[in-house]
């Protein structure tokens, strides 16, 4: 069965390649896809995002990366995933995250949503909060990858 990990990645942290590295795992192929949230104005183009998860799932001979700028449920179908998987941390990601699952399910019922709860450790972590944490020079190696916490100091250097 084939997966689709879908997610804005910007930058890639510990806590996504915690969800990566499960799924991977528990699916035969897994595509991690950097789709457009038009909440969020990134701070890396889909391009860096991509070479940064690319760098980080080298391991995992399973899992690809794509970027897509459609609906979800569209780059699913494209890469023939019968499964969306989120990640879950706090109970406020919850409302908007099962929102989403019932959206997509109106769009697309033969796929269907699958919730993997966060790791203990990174229940706490998200792409904002590294961001930030590195704006201000706090450490962050605990957080995210080398490659990524390099291409971070870049943009704040
Ligand atoms: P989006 O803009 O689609 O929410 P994100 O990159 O912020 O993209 O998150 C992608 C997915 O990864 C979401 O399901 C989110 O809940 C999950 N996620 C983000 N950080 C963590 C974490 N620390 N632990 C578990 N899941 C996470």
């Amino acid at each position: 069965m084939i997966a689709l990990y879908p997610g804005s990645f910007d930058p890639i942290t510990y806590g996504h390649l915690d969800i990566i590295e499960r799924a991977s795992a528990m699916f035969d192929q897994l595509v991690v896809a950097i789709l457009n949230n038009p909440q969020k104005q990134p701070t890396f183009s889909a391009a860096q995002r991509q070479q940064q998860i690319e760098i980080a799932i080298a391991h995992l001979a399973n899992t690809r990366v794509t970027h897509f700028p459609g609906l979800t449920v569209d780059c699913a179908r494209q890469h023939k995933a019968q499964v969306i998987i989120r990640g879950l941390r706090v109970l406020s990601d919850f409302e908007h995250e099962l929102q989403m699952a019932h959206t997509n399910k109106t769009l697309a019922a033969e796929i269907e949503t699958i919730f993997l709860a966060t790791s203990n450790e990174y229940s706490f972590l998200s792409s904002s909060a590294v961001r930030e944490i590195a704006r201000l020079g706090g450490p962050i190696a605990h957080l995210a990858p080398a490659h990524v916490i390099a291409d971070l100091k870049a943009i704040w250097a």
